[in-house]
């Protein structure tokens, strides 16, 4: 039986084109390629995969029009989105390219010998990619994890695997050899899920959904498969009254209808500190009401459609509670849904829980620095946040305070390939990017040797 999958444009439900889908068989024997290559590439000299890494990083810039359009048409991202994409791609691969020539180990004192550390690869590691963000996610699994010397698979999103597919073949025209970088469209109940049973898949790198991520790990554990998890959050964007309000209201769109609030960093909740609350609102009604909703491919969209139907209405599920305002999109064929800033109830309500994955936030308010820090830990996710005052030791105090991976004081911005990404509680387990990921993708083998 052959399995093929539709891709949807979501800004007009157009059919872009039609992808074949993996099986078990054919999953198994790109696994076994993969390990296969994995045997040539981990003894490659460190400054040649380094130089291959880079022309990757080269040839994926070369082609930043081509990957951001096949973005825009699969995924309904922005124009500006999708050309940052594609160079968070290239640029992440030039970041760890640093890494082969500088993978250092140890050599700790010991009586006797000495004593040294190594940073071995693991072998095969199976990257399974969500649709919000087909590329960097991706990015920041394969870049370190080749880096390292691992081969990899990477299984993107049913509704998005165009970019991927190409990056692959990106890959084999920068002259990364043959089995090392392999894209297997497929679903998760097959290529993904066997990623987590098959023996020569040494690590999932996995980021999507909490639900499906903790069925990863449970499966994981059966071979005490290493696992990284990046998964849903609630984050909160923490306004004090001494903040430059202004500011603080025109970036408050941005922070969580970007992607059309499908965003794991989505700043889905807004604390509004009582005294501010009005003027507060005054500007972020003006905010809201310019938020472009249109057409992705122009330049001056901010955000673009849904990317399914079934998401839209999952997102659609939560506009039952008292709305403030919102802004407008398009009509029309196509998953298009206006920004919308919900009042909810109180912190029960589930606008304000539950993880919304669309164009809406919720707002309410709080009385001082303990209550914003009690009301943004009340939660079982913790991946991100921002903190706006113009008082450096309250930023530090609630910086400190909020249990979240990555926080941003007086900006939105929590993405960076310079510094570790991941989430506290629920939202996940380990870290990507930053200088710390390698150890991610490696093993420490301690060598003692005898002086005698
Ligand atoms: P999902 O089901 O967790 O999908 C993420 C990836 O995992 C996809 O590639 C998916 O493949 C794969 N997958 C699904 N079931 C699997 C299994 N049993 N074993 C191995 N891989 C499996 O997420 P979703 O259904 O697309 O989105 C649902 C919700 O998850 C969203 O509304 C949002 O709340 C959250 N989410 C969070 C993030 C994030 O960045 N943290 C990203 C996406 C979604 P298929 O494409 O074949 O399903
Ligand atoms: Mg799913």
């Amino acid at each position: 039986m052959s399995l093929t999958y539709d891709v949807i444009n979501p800004a007009n439900e157009s059919v872009v084109t039609t992808v074949a889908l993996l099986n078990l068989e054919q999953t198994d024997a790109v696994i076994a390629q993969a390990s296969k290559a994995f045997e040539s590439w981990r003894t490659i000299a460190p400054g040649d995969r380094a130089r291959l890494l880079r022309r990757f990083s080269e040839v994926v810039s070369a082609h930043r029009e081509e990957l951001a359009q096949i973005e825009i048409t699969n995924a309904g991202h922005t124009r500006g989105n999708a050309l940052w994409e594609a160079d968070n791609v290239a640029n992440t691969l030039m970041y760890f390219a640093a890494a082969p020539e500088r993978l250092f180990g140890r050599q700790i004192p010991v009586p006797g010998g000495i004593d040294i550390t190594f940073k071995e690869p693991l072998g095969v590691v199976g990257i399974i990619v969500p649709w919000n963000f087909p590329m960097p996610i991706a990015g920041w699994g394969f870049a370190p994890a080749l880096a390292a010397g691992n081969t990899v698979v990477i299984k993107p999103a049913e509704y998005t695997p165009l970019s991927a597919i190409r990056l692959a073949e990106l890959a084999l025209e920068a002259g990364i050899p043959e089995g090392v970088f392999n894209v297997l469209p497929g679903k998760g109940s097959i290529v993904g899920n066997r990623f987590v049973t098959h023996p020569l898949v040494r690590k999932v790198v996995f980021t999507g959904s909490t639900s499906v991520g903790k069925s990863i790990m449970a499966g994981c554990a059966d071979q005490v498969k290493r696992v990284t998890l990046e998964l849903g959050g609630k984050s909160s964007n923490i306004i004090f009254a001494d903040a430059d309000i202004a500011k603080a209201a025109a970036g408050a769109p941005g922070a969580v209808f970007d992607n059309a609030g499908q965003d794991c960093c989505a700043r889905s909740r807004i604390l509004v500190q009582k005294s501010a609350f009005d003027s507060f609102m005054e500007h972020f009604e003006i905010a809201v009401k310019k938020f472009r909703v249109e057409d992705p491919n122009l330049a001056t969209a901010d955000m673009g459609p849904l990317i399914s139907k079934k998401q839209f209405n999952a997102v659609e599920s939560f506009l039952d509670e008292p709305v403030a305002f919102t802004g407008t999109a398009p009509s029309g064929p196509g998953y298009w849904m206006p920004p919308t800033v919900l009042l909810p109830k109180n912190t029960q309500s589930r606008s304000w829980r539950e993880e919304i994955f669309g164009p809406v936030v919720s707002v309410m308010t709080f009385d001082d620095e303990s209550e914003a820090i009690t009301m943004a830990n009340d939660s079982e996710y913790g991946l991100s946040g921002s903190i706006w005052t113009r008082d450096i030791g309250r930023a530090l105090r609630v910086s400190r305070g909020v249990e979240t991976g990555a926080l941003s004081v007086n900006s939105n911005s929590s993405v960076r390939f310079w510094t570790p990404f991941g989430g506290y509680k629920q939202s996940g387990l380990g870290r990507e990017l930053g200088p710390d990921a390698l150890d991610s993708f490696t093993e420490v083998k301690n060598v003692f040797i005898s002086q005698d």
